[in-house]
């Protein structure tokens, strides 16, 4: 069996790694939101564990009140950490709830120096703090985890921990040892070893969901067009054959309209580029504008556009080209050195059950749109080889 105190010793060493592995973070340049309020809360613990493993050599008054005291704002500050990281904001409910959680552990640590009967009291209430802010981490990280199982395997962590909190004090309050923290056996132990346990795979925890966001940022980034926001030509590319066949199996068929802005060189040559992107910006918007939900837009060129139509006819299709087309021609650019009309040229083309991967459309939809650029633009032709 091993020694209480060097259990507790080796509970300071986890949290003194997680303190410089969260200080670290905050000064590199994988920081992200919250982080700092993490690396507040992992000192916190470092010092309430300090203080518990030099038990009885610092007068009990300070060190169970600063103890008590710096695990409830370690715990409050993972609980700031987790909702600023969610991108939450820190309202005044979750500051005063904060704040009243910090009280309770100050009154209670200390309501035994005046009393010592009220110990039974003091159990109970630290406890229930303690289960309290446990739940409301877990509750904020499961609500957000989305895809994350690391989230929510966290989120499990927090909930067994308020579970073996309250079961613990409830087992304290019965048995009335209340001394158990301190007494070596090995429900301590096993206590001690969990709590340790849970430190480090938090630590863990925290770091993987950074490393995701940051991962989820990065293929974002990649497949986004930053001028627009649209999906951008990799992300085109990125539908494999097998996506390609799902997409044609959910939905019968595919409508695939190829955009071209009419003489806009000329709009650069005129008014300059960044009028230019002005004008790819607003071009952008309103052909959104005129799509459903399941269409997809993507900017696969300087000036080009295409959309992938869900579940449509030649018809529709067409139709969906036309409305384009001409609510394109009736919504000029407003800019402060004059107003810019425009107009798009396109080709759109259906697939069929004997395409099996994208580039032939692609290309068929691409031939429309030269037909259409060659009859005089600002028109939308269909594809001569589609179904
Ligand atoms: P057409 O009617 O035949 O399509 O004529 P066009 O002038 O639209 O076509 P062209 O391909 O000759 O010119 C496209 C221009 O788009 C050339 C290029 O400078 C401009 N361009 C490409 N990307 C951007 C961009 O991101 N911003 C701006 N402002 N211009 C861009
Ligand atoms: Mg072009
Ligand atoms: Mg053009």
């Amino acid at each position: 069996m091993l020694e209480i105190r060097e259990l507790y010793a080796s509970l300071t060493a986890s949290a003194a790694i997680s303190t410089v592995a969260f200080f670290w973070l905050y000064f590199s340049r994988f920081s992200r939101r919250g982080v700092l309020w993490w690396a507040m809360a992992m000192t916190c613990y470092l010092l309430c564990l300090i203080l518990t493993t030099y038990r009885g050599f610092i007068p009990p008054f300070f060190s169970v009140l600063v103890a008590n005291v710096s695990a409830t704002a370690g715990y409050v500050f993972f609980w700031f950490g987790i909702r600023v990281f969610f991108s939450r904001s820190l309202t005044r409910k979750v500051w005063w709830c904060g704040i009243t959680l910090i009280m309770l552990v100050i009154i209670a640590s200390e309501i035994t120096l005046f009393d010592p009967r009220l110990v039974t009291s003091k159990v109970l209430i630290t406890s229930l703090n303690y289960a309290t802010i446990n739940i409301l981490i877990a509750y904020e990280l499961i609500r957000n985890a989305r895809q994350s199982n690391t989230a929510k395997g966290m989120g499990g962590i927090n909930l067994l921990n308020a579970i073996i909190i309250i079961y613990r004090g409830i087992h304290i309050v019965r048995t009335e040892s209340f001394n158990l923290y301190f007494i070596t056996g090995w429900t301590t132990s096993a206590y001690i070893l969990w709590t340790n346990a849970s430190l480090l795979l938090t630590t863990v925890g925290l770091i993987l969901l950074i490393l995701e966001e940051l991962n989820a940022k990065l293929t974002r980034q990649a497949i986004e067009d930053p001028l627009t926001g649209l999906l951008n030509r990799r992300a085109l590319y990125s539908i494999t054959p097998e996506d390609f066949l799902d997409l044609q199996n959910t939905h019968t068929s595919l409508g695939l309209l190829m955009l071209d802005i009419d003489h806009f060189k000329l709009v650069n040559d005129t008014y300059g580029h960044i009028i230019g992107d002005t004008l790819l910006k607003h071009f952008a918007e309103e052909v959104s504008c005129c799509l459903r939900s399941t269409d997809i837009l993507y900017r696969i060129g300087g000036e080009e556009f295409l959309i992938i139509a869900h579940g449509v006819s030649p018809l529709n299709t067409c139709a969906l080209g036309e409305r384009i087309r001409k609510h394109i021609e009736q919504t000029p650019l407003v800019t402060s050195h004059g107003t810019i009309h425009h107009t798009v040229s396109i080709g759109y083309t259906m697939t069929t059950p004997d395409d099996t991967y994208l580039k032939p459309v692609l290309e068929r939809a691409d031939s429309a749109l030269y037909y259409a650029k060659n009859h005089g633009r600002n028109r939308v032709e269909m594809s001569l080889e589609a179904a």
